[in-house]
């Protein structure tokens, strides 16, 4: 069975899936990871992300998705791809047409014969477009870029709520936009707004869907 949860950053789906994987007993796959994974594949080798050449050397790059591990070429590269130039690096290297068929075909691949929630932009529109279940999460630009806040506050990153708040609309920009795969709901997926729910609402609004 296959459970897809997309959406925006900061939009709650990457803690949810987790923690509703965890409760169903399935695996999960944080797509998101995979972009970033390449993009810092793609800094470390010297390419300018903003004008990237169409053929790409990707058969180069394995990525080792062990949750909650990602690792690069066998380097554990789960903290180096967070950072802030990974992150707006992995939105523009997720408009190239050579990097999405390359993990597409890695993330079909993973989610073969398993249980699974998969989770990034394009996972019920174009990667498991027949998966069982399709949820997609949305929160106001406010909400999500003060749970981003949170996160890299936490983290011990030195940020405010305007730096988020713009570098995430560049972010939603791209995302949206893109010619191929843009974020956007599938048609038979369904859509929570978790701007007025915490967390645990939101993971047991997702978990009493499912089982239904
Ligand atoms: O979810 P996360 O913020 O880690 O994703 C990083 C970037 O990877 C997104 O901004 C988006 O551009 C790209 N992405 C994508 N398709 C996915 C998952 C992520 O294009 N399925």
């Amino acid at each position: 069975m296959i459970i897809t949860i997309d959406g925006p950053a900061g939009s709650g789906k990457s803690t949810a899936a987790r923690t509703l994987a965890v409760r169903l007993g399935f695996d999960y796959l944080d797509t998101g990871a995979m972009y970033r994974a390449i993009a810092l594949a793609l800094l470390q080798q010297g390419f300018d992300l903003e004008n990237l050449p169409p053929h790409l050397p990707l058969d180069h790059i394995q990525i080792d998705m062990r949750p909650p591990l990602v690792f690069l070429n066998g380097v554990d590269v789960t903290q180096a791809i967070r950072s802030a130039e990974v992150t707006a690096g992995s939105s523009k290297v997720a408009t190239h047409a050579e990097v999405r068929q390359f993990l597409v075909e890695q993330q079909r691949k993973i989610a073969q014969g398993r249980n699974i929630i998969c989770e990034g932009r394009d996972q019920g529109t174009v990667v498991f477009p027949r998966a069982e279940r399709k949820f997609f999460l949305t929160a106001t630009p406010e909400a999500r870029a003060r749970r981003r806040l949170s996160d890299l506050l936490a983290r011990g990153e030195k940020t405010d709520l305007e730096t988020v708040l713009r570098i995430q609309e560049e972010r939603d920009r791209r995302d949206a936009s893109r010619h191929l795969s843009p974020l956007r709901p599938a048609e038979d997926a369904v859509v929570i707004d978790t701007t007025p729910l915490t967390l645990a609402e939101v993971i047991d609004r997702l978990e009493r869907d499912i089982r239904g």
